[in-house]
């Protein structure tokens, strides 16, 4: 079975996802790659729209195959980096507010 694991805030914000077959990759697998990936990337464990806690969610894809969820997966994650940025131009993300305190106050 394919299935989905993003790291998410409590608004489903993603920060990162991945997906994976489980006949191949156990979830404790894919979750101790998630934690690697906070340490290796710098990535706080915070949202950066909302600040919330961000933790791993799986779910069961709704496609059969991993290639036919990573393309699904690929559009997605455009579209949720152009509302980002939209987003951030807007003032209205917890890193865009951060970083506008701190230029103000250099
Ligand atoms: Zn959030």
């Amino acid at each position: 079975m394919i299935w989905v694991a993003q790291w998410t805030c409590p608004q489903n914000h993603a920060a990162f996802a991945t997906a994976y077959d489980d006949a191949v990759r156990t979830r404790a697998e894919v979750d101790a790659w998630g934690e690697s990936i906070f340490a290796e990337v710098g990535l706080r464990r915070r949202c950066g729209i909302c600040d919330g806690p961000v933790a791993a969610e799986h779910e069961r894809s709704p496609f059969p195959t991993l290639e036919e969820t990573v393309a699904a997966m690929v559009v997605s994650q455009q579209a949720q980096m152009e509302s980002r940025a939209i987003l951030d131009a807007l003032g209205q993300t917890h890193d865009e507010r951060r970083r506008r305190r701190i230029e103000r106050s250099n």
